[in-house]
């Protein structure tokens, strides 16, 4: 609890001290916030560089692989005779190849969180930066004939802003490819897979969240753990998973996914975890 200033009327300047003493600001410092260390990870650290030009590096050379092996494919949901399809990859958007690091410095500093309504004002202002070598990844593909695909959770009207953003960062953007969230079942990342294998065999997968890759993993942090280690051998190979610390299913996991809970309420069922 921080203590802080308050208005003292001037006949009350008897009490005032003691008002000083007791009124508690509703906000905390910065500090405090249980996202600082990832958010300045993510936002200054050489090693979130390293870490993504390292998976960028890997996308590139499995990429020849891939192109040079007809029965690779790295999409669970392609099935049948896919050799003779013409190759793509699927990639996330959000801290894949854009980074909101800054918004979430935000968040932060107003020892605030994240809302649909405050994030897409975020997009809006088209500021995201790109994530290391995801840029050079995207043309070096283009450049070997793979259609790239752009699989996000940003809802639809954010379509406009993103094309925008990621135009500016040199993605060219077709917009047949680039797949937002309109709410419905068939915006799902695992039902996309499915559809877009049946017209590209999908060379490689690339996101920073579990569901960009398999599906059913929103679950608990066990039959998560259980699902990445049952495809162990994929990554860094088919699969090519940038970090983010900031957040994530592997996140919203640690509370149930329930987004009805307070603040309060989902912090103490997190750091139930830390009892092992
Ligand atoms: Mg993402």
């Amino acid at each position: 609890m921080r203590l802080c200033r308050t208005t003292v009327p001037a006949r009350s300047m008897l009490v005032a001290p003691l008002l000083w003493a007791l009124v508690a600001c509703s906000t905390q410092p910065p500090g405090n916030h249980e996202s600082v260390n990832a958010t300045l990870w993510s936002l200054t650290g050489a090693e979130a560089y390293a870490g993504a030009s390292q998976a960028y590096r890997a996308a590139a050379d499995n990429l020849d692989t891939a192109l040079a092996d007809p029965q690779w494919t790295a999409a669970l949901e392609q099935t049948g005779d896919y050799g003779d399809l013409p190759p793509a990859v699927m990639m996330d958007i959000d801290q894949t190849i854009l980074d909101n690091s800054i918004y979430n410095a935000r968040i932060v500093t107003e020892f605030g969180e994240y809302t649909q309504a405050t994030f897409s004002a975020w997009c809006r202002k088209e500021a995201a930066t790109a994530i290391p070598g995801s840029q050079a990844f995207v043309e070096y593909a283009r450049s070997r004939g793979v259609t790239v695909i752009y699989y996000s959770r940003r809802i639809e009207p954010l379509r406009e802003c993103t094309t925008n953003n990621m135009e500016a960062l040199g993605f060219p953007v077709e917009q047949e490819f680039l797949l937002l969230n309109d709410r419905r079942p068939e915006s799902k990342k695992a039902y996309l897979r499915t559809e877009l294998s049946k017209r590209f065999r999908i060379l490689l997968l690339v996101g920073d969240d579990l569901e960009d890759f398999v599906a059913e993993s929103r679950t608990d942090t066990p039959a998560r753990m259980a699902l990445a280690r049952r495809h162990a051998d994929r990554w860094g190979r088919q699969w090519i998973v940038l970090p983010n610390p900031m957040y994530g299913a592997w996140d919203t996991s640690l509370y149930g996914h329930n987004y009805e809970l307070s603040r309060g309420e989902r912090l103490d069922l997190k750091l139930r975890h830390l009892d092992r």
